[in-house]
C-alpha cells in the first residue's frame, strides 16, 4: 500500500528538506509539494536538479505540485497571469518528474451562475491542458468545500472535467471538501474512476454543511465524523486507482513537532486504510 503526504500539513513551520526526511522515515511513499512557499524557499539554497536527484535516489517520490489557485472567472489579464504561472509550475514539475499539478477554483463573495463558472473553468483548463500535454503532466481540479468557492462539490467538479474532455484533466477528491458541502456518495458511485487523479485524506468535526473551514477544521484521518470507510469502499468498488495522500491543516496540531505531525499523519492514514474491510487499490 502506498500513501502520500501533503506538505500543506506542516507548511508554516517546516521546510522541504525536513518534510522529505521525516516522510521517508515515517514510511510515506509519496509527497505532494507546494509551490508558493515550500518549494520557493527550498530553491533559495538549492536547485531543481538537486531535488530531482533526491527523488531518483530515494524511495519517496513526488505525487503532485500544489496548487495553482483561483483559475476561473478572472479578468482576461489575470487569466493570462494564471496561465503564465502554470507554465512555470509545469516546467518545474517536468524537471522533477511530478505527475500531477493541482488547481483550485476562485473564491469570491460575488454571485456567479453555475453556467458562467463551468464555461470559464472549461476554457482555462483547456488552455492549461495544452501546456501540460507535451510534458506528460496531468491537471487535478480540486473542488473546495466552502460556500464561497466557485467549485465546491464533487458533482460540479466532475461536470467541469467531463466537459473539458481532455485526457490529462481530472479531479482531486478531497474527503474534507466532499463532506463539508454535502457532496453525494451517489455521485462518487457514478464517477468515471479514471477521472479521479488524487484522493486527499483527513476528517472533520460534526458541523453542518457550509460551516466547516478547511484551514481550521481538518482532523487526522479517521478521527472525526466522516463516513470515511464508506467513501473508501465506494472508491474501491468503482475501481479508482488514484493515490491517497494525507492533507490536514489544523492549528491545534501545531503543538506537535514536524516529525511528530508527519508520523501521526502516516499512522492515522494507514490505520484507516487498514481497517477498511476491503482496501481500495492504491496507486
Ligand atoms: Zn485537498
Amino acid at each position: 500500500m502506498q500513501i502520500g503526504y501533503n506538505v500543506g500539513t506542516t507548511l508554516e513551520r517546516s521546510a522541504l528538506e525536513q518534510d522529505l526526511k521525516f516522510c521517508e522515515e515515517s514510511g510515506f511513499d509519496l509527497i505532494e509539494l507546494e509551490w508558493d512557499k515550500s518549494l520557493a524557499e527550498y530553491l533559495e539554497n538549492h536547485t531543481l536538479s538537486e531535488l530531482r536527484a533526491y527523488f531518483d535516489n530515494h524511495r519517496l517520490k513526488p505525487l503532485s505540485l500544489n496548487a495553482l489557485a483561483s483559475i476561473n472567472n478572472r479578468a482576461e489579464a489575470e487569466e493570462d497571469e494564471v496561465v503564465r504561472k502554470f507554465e512555470k509550475m509545469a516546467e518545474a514539475a517536468e524537471t522533477l518528474g511530478i505527475p500531477y499539478i493541482v488547481v483550485t477554483p476562485l473564491r469570491t463573495e460575488a454571485k456567479l451562475t453555475r453556467a458562467d463558472i463551468q464555461a470559464s473553468c472549461v476554457r482555462v483548463l483547456r488552455r492549461l491542458s495544452e501546456i501540460a500535454e507535451p510534458k506528460g503532466i496531468k491537471i487535478a481540479l480540486e473542488f473546495v468545500g466552502e460556500p464561497e468557492y466557485t467549485v465546491n462539490t464533487l458533482e460540479q467538479s466532475l461536470a467541469i472535467v467531463e466537459e473539458t474532455a481532455r485526457d490529462n484533466v481530472g479531479a482531486t477528491f478531497d474527503f474534507f471538501h466532499f463532506h463539508a458541502m454535502n457532496s453525494k456518495l451517489e455521485t462518487l458511485r457514478e464517477a468515471d474512476p479514471e477521472r479521479i487523479f488524487i484522493v486527499h485524506l483527513s476528517d472533520a468535526p460534526d458541523y453542518v454543511p457550509g460551516m466547516l473551514r478547511e484551514h481550521e477544521d481538518r482532523l487526522w484521518p479517521g478521527q472525526g465524523v466522516m463516513r470515511s470507510e464508506e467513501m473508501l469502499n465506494v472508491l474501491r468498488e468503482i475501481g479508482c486507482q488514484a493515490a491517497f495522500s494525507v492533507e490536514v491543516f489544523q492549528k491545534e496540531y501545531d503543538k506537535l513537532s514536524v516529525e511528530e505531525a508527519i508520523r501521526t499523519a502516516y499512522e492515522t492514514a494507514s490505520k484507516l486504510l487498514e481497517r477498511t474491510p476491503s482496501n481500495p487499490i492504491i496507486f
